[in-house]
């Protein structure tokens, strides 16, 4: 009773409205998206990349994008619930720049369902990594998004988080403001390990908000694999189309 009086109370003072339509629905309370808006989203469908899950228009028998086709990423394979547009860009959009951190109740909805659909399963798994920030660009922001995925991803799979062996050694330019043969290069170099004995012959999950190019994604697993990791999984909430991840020119 005194319960329901404060959920009534807190839904006053804090309207549970959809972080996407405004609209009003209780639902929000635990997601940020009411149904409507869930519905929407443009879910990472099949025919799979077979190396970063972007969805094939066309199945070939390697079963590989045209970006990974065109430069193998390090990493060993990627998953990715939403492709990176319409009203999933709108909803990564809030995550990363306007606080909205209730999105990671979202992914943990979005990743559990797929992780059954998809019978995802790391048994040898050791530990979950999020893409770390530069320090200088989490004093900004005041969170690391990719941390509070990573969060979801080890609960889900029941590993140890993992927030302080993979480090951002030097400030890049945002991979969203360059072209894609750019972004490669603006990210070599950028990581560093902290605790080599930590990763030596383990399997690694490293989690991200985004993969467009795969450029980051792709330099974190090569610092760990170079570090003796022997395999690196990615885990993403969403992924852009190749039309712009390909490297034209
Ligand atoms: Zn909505
Ligand atoms: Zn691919």
């Amino acid at each position: 009773m005194i319960k329901s009086i404060w959920i009534g109370l807190l839904d006053i003072i804090f309207p549970r409205n959809c972080i996407l339509c405004r609209c009003y629905h209780p639902a929000t309370g635990q997601d940020p998206l009411c149904p409507d808006c869930h519905k929407k989203l443009p879910l990472n469908t099949p025919p799979f990349c077979i190396r970063c899950s972007r969805h094939l228009k066309d199945i070939t028998e390697e079963s590989l994008c045209p970006s990974c086709r065109s430069r193998p990423p390090h990493f060993d394979e990627a998953w990715a619930m939403l492709e990176y547009q319409g009203p999933a860009r709108d909803l990564l959009h809030r995550f990363k720049f306007q606080n909205k951190t209730s999105v990671r109740r979202t992914f943990a909805a979005l990743f559990h369902a797929f992780k059954e659909h998809y019978v995802l399963r790391f048994p040898n798994a050791a530990m979950v990594i999020p893409v770390p920030l530069h320090p200088v660009r989490l004093r900004e922001r005041g969170y690391n998004q990719a941390a509070l995925l990573a969060a979801c991803v080890a609960q889900e799979f029941n590993v140890p988080l993992k927030n302080d062996i993979l480090i951002r050694s030097r400030p890049t330019a945002r991979q969203s403001e360059l072209a894609a043969k750019d972004r490669w290069t603006n990210i070599k170099g950028a990581f560093r390990i902290k605790n080599l004995d930590d990763i030596v012959g383990r399997e690694i999950i490293v989690v991200d908000d985004i993969l467009t190019t795969t450029a980051t994604a792709s330099e974190a697993a090569k610092t760990l694999k170079d570090a003796g990791a022997s395999r690196v999984i990615i885990i993403s909430l969403g992924l852009a189309s190749c039309e712009s991840c390909v490297i034209t020119s």
